[in-house]
């Protein structure tokens, strides 16, 4: 399998480190607000990635954070804490929270087939580990006390900006803002590992450590847990694009020194979904979830498959019509399937045709696109059974997970609905688009939905 590899910035034979066996990491959410549909996007391409590893036959262990402490406004090491705004605008408990927005996280999740890591950590839980961590780097002279915080020291890794292949420069002067605000750094762009109360006031959840009560920064949460469930050789390691600096950067730097080797082999970064405001955010406005898409009559593997639809590498723009255009494409897609009949048996020839060609699809840096072209294609091939052709469409719906195959809900009074369809179908062969579009409408205030398709017209049960 072919797979971009940020940390060598090109598309490169993916190996794992055990033979048939991949573990693999996914940065959580951060569970201080619901997850939007951005966030989806971004788990949905690393489901896709497991799917497709676990297709060729791999077995995946996959490990995922809760981000319930510790992830800061911004990106640098300043500012307030964003559960800490959560608790105040909402009147709960940081615990509270975290456990409300992880269950909707989750329940989001689930609505677009994604699979459930096989390790879930919430950060809070592994406080120990971290601790371990930061000892061992100030006792190796990475990390420096200062101001009642513990920090790394970028200068002491050799090779920093590794993930980023930015100009050193670039990145200092982004992070120059903090030389103001944290005086403590030896050098702007070092990053905080341990917190104290001593810079911010009002955090509710904090532990005792050897250098005073406080609380983790953020980048240990992931090498931590990564570590301590994966082991100390990881093949995948993945987020959003953003997620490439400061978090993964900082993440390299310090469970390399830690460890004192290589850590991971391939870091996988998913591209943003955006909206026509540009990105989509949790912190302002109204939030735009996979919940909220359901309660205004989306089906969320709507979305999923809107997301196949385009290489999880490229930027996505999010609008409803491009929403709706997924939906109908879906449905028809349904419909298409719901009319093959599982007609003769396997034909060995075609299976493997149309399954290589789907395996070379998903090979090529997870080409899902060109994988349900491959899937039209079987479609519309008449020389392959029914049988076959079912046979196929079950595997890949493995990968896509779009529920494919579904079973259709049967009408109580269906022999009417199939005379009606008869008789419109009649109706348009003379020319009669009036009574056609008469038959149409009279089902459709029944509550049934035709859908026409090359192979013939099948009905849908609607709510009205
Ligand atoms: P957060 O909960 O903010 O830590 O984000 C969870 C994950 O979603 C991170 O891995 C981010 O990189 C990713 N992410 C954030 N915004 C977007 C977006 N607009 N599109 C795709 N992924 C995103
Ligand atoms: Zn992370």
């Amino acid at each position: 399998m072919k797979l971009y590899n940020t940390l060598t910035r090109q598309v490169e034979d993916f190996r794992s480190i055990e033979e048939g066996k991949v573990k693999m990491y996914t940065c959580g959410p951060t569970v201080y607000h619901y997850a939007h549909i951005g966030n989806m996007r971004n788990y949905i391409g690393h489901d896709i990635l497991q799917r497709t590893l676990e297709y060729l036959g791999y077995q995946v262990t996959r490990a995922m954070n809760i981000t319930d402490v510790g992830h800061l406004t911004n990106d640098s090491d300043d500012g307030e804490d964003k559960m800490l705004i959560a608790t105040q605008r909402e009147h709960k408990t940081a615990m509270e929270i975290a456990e409300y927005y992880t269950n909707e996280f989750f329940k989001d999740f689930e609505k677009v087939n994604n699979k459930m890591p096989d390790i879930i950590k919430p950060a809070t839980g592994e406080i120990d580990m971290y601790i371990k961590m930061i000892t061992k780097l100030l006792e190796d002279g990475y990390a420096y006390q200062a101001g009642g915080n513990v920090y790394f020291d970028i200068t002491k890794v050799k090779n920093y900006y590794q993930l980023t292949n930015h100009v050193q420069d670039e990145l200092v002067v982004g992070a120059r803002e903090d030389v103001e605000e944290d005086v403590n750094k030896r050098n702007p762009a070092d990053f905080a590992l341990w917190f104290t109360t001593s810079k911010f006031e009002h955090q509710e959840l904090q532990w005792d450590s050897p250098w005073g009560k406080g609380y983790p920064g953020w980048h240990i949460e992931c090498s931590g847990i990564s570590i301590k469930y994966l082991g100390e050789h990881l093949d995948i390691h993945g987020g959003g694009v953003d997620n490439i600096f400061p978090h993964h950067t900082n993440e390299i730097a310090q469970s390399e020194s830690y460890l004192g080797h290589k850590w991971c082999n391939f870091w996988f970064h998913n591209e943003h979904l955006n909206d026509e405001s540009g990105k989509m955010s949790k912190s302002n406005g109204a939030i735009l979830t996979v919940s909220v898409l359901e309660e205004q009559g989306y089906d969320p593997l709507a979305f999923r498959f809107m997301c196949l639809g385009s290489h999880y590498r490229k930027q996505l723009l999010f609008t409803f019509d491009n929403l709706n255009q997924a939906e109908q494409t879906l449905d028809k897609l349904r419909n298409k399937i719901s009319l093959i009949e599982p007609s003769g048996e396997l034909d060995d020839g075609s299976f493997k045709e149309y399954n290589n060609r789907f395996i070379e699809a998903l090979s090529n840096d997870l080409n899902t696109s060109n994988a349900l072209t491959v899937l039209y294609d079987l479609l519309k091939d008449e020389q392959v059974n029914g049988y076959t052709k079912l046979d196929l469409i079950r595997k890949f719906d493995k990968v896509f997970a779009v529920n494919l195959i579904v079973e259709k809900e049967t009408a109580e009074n269906e022999e009417e609905i199939l005379s009606l369809i008869e008789k419109r179908n009649e109706a348009k062969k003379n020319k009669d688009y009036e009574l056609a579009d008469s038959i149409r409408n009279e089902l459709l205030d029944k509550g049934i939905e035709l859908i026409d398709t090359r192979e013939g017209t099948t009905y849908k049960i609607i709510n009205s």
